[in-house]
């Protein structure tokens, strides 16, 4: 079975045992549970989207181990083709969902793992890219969705890990056996973590020797003996266990963030990719991080079409849709978006072949693409609201609009033109609120800024490949300076 269809990874998922804590209490079935569900959902789309012949071309692709058909999300990029489908994938997935849809994380973390543990293998006489090999082709055998694994806690940001007062606060290994590992630790912000078969961790910093127990990397199954999560809060979390679809926005899809914990968990010697070998993690916390700030720049441009195409329906439905200034507004829009888009397309498209094999983004362009992440879905956003106006906000309960007192009323005060039902006008501009201040804004506009890494890290990869000795040297020939 290389492909999984939405209802069935749904069921494999009702079959996991997690442990997943949420308001104070054990969430026994979480499959099911109205905050978590829609999460579920955007996840199920990228399994559902594999399964419709449209979009075959874009979500699946042919496995480079075992030649069957896999889903994208497993793949390794066998090209700057390859690439940028990813890219394009990842903008389809956004505008079915309007929300994350959580996936990108393994993908992103199977082919930094897939070039990083070949590369270590062939310093330090290791055999991690077998044991990754092999888990890979699991992974894509079974079409599973993998959670990536990164952030540790961090604790003082101004401590290497080893120096912390508390040494769980970034994920070590407490103890080698003959068979395996066990490690301890926990990692926070983890998209997709709930509706994840399996979790793969990575070191989140560049070590020296002193850290050599905590540059591990490893994959375990998310339910295995030891690991627990805790699902954080979204805005506007608990309009979810109202019943009113209106009120929710985005009734389908989410996203879904929890820490997750290692609390003294087993790891067998084959699912090891790193153990000790610091002087690898900055590579790996380094492609990783591209992979991801590329996939921004296809995932966060799919959700701008949604909200830029709300923004226009909302215009119609207020009968504004001609005033020049909304036009310009919505031209403004679409710019801003396709800038993004030109990003992650074009890191793609100037990608390498790794030592490996497979291809790695472009990193400067990697870097740009989301340091732009970090700032136009803000103006997007801004601009989404300035044309929904103020009602967006203001705006009442479904409750109230089916109220057979009450309702009457709001139909004819929020009435926009008159042949739009005012029901109608308040699901458009509920979205909206959805995606720039309700739970969808955690994928939209703050994970813009922190997903991936926040904007100061990309700017120390820019100084890094920016190459300014470069500029500065081409400067000195025009100008004919010689010194
Ligand atoms: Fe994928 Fe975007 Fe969510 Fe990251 S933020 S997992 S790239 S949808
Ligand atoms: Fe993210």
């Amino acid at each position: 079975m290389a492909l999984m269809t939405g209802d069935q990874y749904v069921e494999s998922m009702r079959k996991m045992n997690l442990q997943i804590y949420m308001f104070g209490e054990k969430i026994e079935n979480p499959v099911d549970n109205p905050i978590l569900r829609p999460s579920l959902n955007s996840v199920k789309m990228t399994y559902d989207l594999a399964q419709m012949p449209e979009y075959q071309g874009l979500m699946t692709t042919t496995s480079h181990i075992t030649g069957e058909t896999i889903n994208r999300f497993t793949h390794i990029h066998q090209s700057t083709e390859d690439l940028k489908n990813k890219v394009k994938m990842q903008r389809l997935c956004g505008q079915k969902t309007a929300a994350c849809f959580q996936r990108c994380v393994g993908m992103d973390s199977f082919n930094a793992v897939y070039s990083t543990t070949y590369e270590c293998d062939q310093k330090h006489g290791t055999s991690y890219h077998k044991n990754f090999l092999k888990y890979l082709e699991y992974c894509q055998k079974n079409d599973l969705t993998v959670d990536g694994a990164m952030t540790d806690p961090k604790g003082d940001r101004g401590l290497a890990p080893h120096a912390q007062a508390d040494p769980d606060l970034y994920l070590r290994v407490v103890e080698r056996r003959s068979d395996g590992i066990i490690v301890r630790g926990a990692k926070a912000h983890q998209t997709g973590i709930v509706n994840s078969h399996e979790v793969l961790v990575m070191p989140t910093v560049s070590m020296r020797e002193a850290d050599q127990d905590y540059a591990v990397a490893f994959a375990v199954p998310s339910d295995a003996k030891g690991i627990y999560m805790i699902v954080g809060r979204q805005s506007c979390d608990t309009r979810k266990l109202e019943g009113s679809s209106l009120d929710v926005g985005n009734p389908d899809f989410g996203g879904m963030e929890a820490l997750i914990v290692f609390d003294d968990v087993f790891v067998p010697n084959e699912r090891i990719f790193m153990d000790g070998e610091y002087d690898f993690s900055g590579m790996l916390v380094e492609r990783f991080a591209g992979y991801h700030r590329q996939s921004y720049g296809g995932c966060k441009v799919g959700v701008g079409d949604v909200l830029i195409g709300a923004s226009a329906v909302a215009a119609e439905f207020n009968g504004a849709a001609k005033a020049s200034h909304i036009k310009d507004k919505l031209i403004e829009m679409i710019h801003l978006n396709e800038t993004l888009y030109c990003c992650g397309i074009a890191c793609s498209s100037e990608g390498t072949e790794t030592a490996s094999g497979n291809y790695l983004i472009n990193l400067l362009l990697a870097n740009v693409c989301k340091q732009n992440i970090t700032r136009f879905p803000y103006e997007i956003a801004r601009l989404a609201e300035d044309i929904a106006g103020g009602i967006m906000v203001t705006a009442p309960s479904e409750k109230d609009l089916r109220d057979p007192k009450i309702g009457p009323v709001l139909e004819k005060y929020f009435k926009g033109v008159a042949d739009v039902p005012t029901i109608e006008r308040m699901k458009i501009l509920r979205l909206i609120e959805n995606l720039t201040l309700g739970s969808a804004a955690v994928g939209y506009r703050t994970e813009s800024m922190h997903g991936a890494g926040s904007p100061q890290a990309q700017r120390i990869m820019i100084a890094r490949q920016g190459n300014l000795e470069e500029k500065k040297a081409l400067a000195k020939a025009i100008a004919h300076i010689e010194v």
